[in-house]
């Protein structure tokens, strides 16, 4: 059985903070990660990268 496993790496696009998790595909389709915002407040600028592990 394959197991949909993401190395993610969020960069934030206002102070550069970069966040390094670990996710699931969830049923939908979509990787879970649980992350909600930066250090400095910020909740929608992000750059995101999947990497399948
Ligand atoms: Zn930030």
């Amino acid at each position: 059985m394959k197991q949909d496993r993401y190395k993610v790496t969020i960069t934030c696009e206002k102070c550069g903070e970069r966040f390094t998790l670990r996710a699931k595909k969830g049923k939908s389709g979509s990787v879970q990660t649980g992350f909600k915002r930066c250090l400095c407040d910020n909740e929608q600028d992000f750059h995101i990268t999947y990497h399948e592990v």
